[in-house]
């Protein structure tokens, strides 16, 4: 009696399977613009999915897994107009990402000391090709705790992904004094204070994203001899081609790959948006003004390392800047930094007259 239910348990799961995996599959294969037509056909593969895993509380996860993934592709966007067209917050909110980050007009403040919890840990990295950038992930624990966030705040660390231009085109997120770097790495983080990434996802302060600047240079600079150069031109490049490829990587921390190449004692601070779809105006943003340097080949290799779902190279993944409306910049500098520059002008501001002459 126990087999056979068992047996029953199996062939229904399987059918489901078939369902929602063909759904999913016809769902790739189709454009937005014919998005109607098969919109009943989701509902009904979900409204099945939860039907069966709710007489079946041992559904596995597996079919959970692609029953989330079919709705996830449900919400195609591309980045065909820089993100012009997105819809609903993307279009209507208040605080969107990213901006143009400037001194003038910027408040001023002093930088404490950073706490990055377990950051030079050398985690297992699963690098994954998501169709529009690469999205790096770790079972490791992280977080990062600073004296300028509100309460003491704790943010976990959740992952990492680079939005980079074209052979011809620069490509960060963020421009600092109207300059638009080559390309722009992003570490993000959730509060703890809420109960996991979803909860914090609807909260003003949910989020905290870490922006790096990321600026190729010429093939012999020694400064572009770190982990981020390797990961990409090494470990990445060619490996991760197709949607959801993935690959493993040991032995690089987030320390190596990301904070240790810049001077993170200069950065700008605003409350904004997530910079995709559904752009959840959720994220505390943090940018160093200082770039990591990488090499002019690494940079090749990065505009060309991932496919989108039409086995299109993805380039130019960055969305417009917006406009910052009535929202306070602060630049934090710290008093060490402010002195070791001349007349205790910081390099930002330094750049800021560069960009003047
Ligand atoms: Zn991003």
């Amino acid at each position: 009696m126990k087999a056979l239910k068992e047996l029953r348990f199996w062939r229904l799961e399987r059918f489901l399977k078939k369902t929602v995996v063909s759904n999913n599959i016809y769902l790739t294969r189709c454009r937005q613009k014919t998005r109607a037509p098969f919109a009943g056909r989701f509902i009904f593969s979900i409204w099945l999915t939860f039907l069966f895993s709710k007489k079946n509380p041992k559904v596995s996860s597996e079919m959970k897994l692609f029953s989330i993934l079919a709705v996830s592709q449900a919400a195609e966007w591309t980045y065909s107009d820089q993100g012009d067209s997105w819809k609903d917050v993307c279009s209507s909110g208040v605080r969107q990402s990213p901006i143009n980050l400037q001194m003038v007009g910027a408040a001023q403040k002093s930088a404490g000391a950073w706490r990055f919890k377990n950051y030079d840990e050398e985690a297992d990295w699963q690098v994954k090709n998501s169709g529009h950038s690469i999205v790096a992930t770790t079972n490791t624990e992280m977080h990062m705790i600073s004296d300028t966030f509100n309460d003491d705040a704790n943010y976990k660390f959740h992952s990492w992904h680079i939005h980079w231009g074209s052979d011809t085109e620069p490509g960060s997120e963020h421009k600092m004094e109207d300059k638009q770097f080559d390309a722009e790495a992003h570490l993000v983080h959730w509060n703890t204070k809420y109960d996991n990434f979803d909860a914090a996802l609807k909260m003003g302060d949910g989020l905290a994203v870490l922006g790096f600047f990321i600026e190729k240079d010429s093939e012999n600079d020694v400064s572009a001899d770190h982990d981020l150069d390797r990961i990409i031109k090494e470990d990445v490049n060619k490996n991760v081609q197709s949607m959801n490829a993935n690959i493993h990587t040991q032995d690089k921390s987030l320390m190596n790959l990301f904070v240790n190449n810049v001077d993170t004692s200069q950065f700008f601070r605003y409350e904004g948006s997530l910079t995709t779809p559904t752009c959840d105006e959720a994220v505390i943003w943090t940018v160093f003004s200082n770039p990591i340097k990488i090499r002019q080949e690494t940079y090749d290799k990065m505009i060309k390392m991932t496919n989108d779902k039409d086995e299109n190279t993805v380039v130019k993944n960055f969305r417009n800047v917006q406009d910052v409306g009535d929202r306070t910049i602060t630049f934090y500098t710290s008093l060490d930094s402010a002195a070791s520059s001349i007349f205790g002008i910081s390099t930002v501001f330094a750049f800021a007259l560069l960009q003047l002459v």
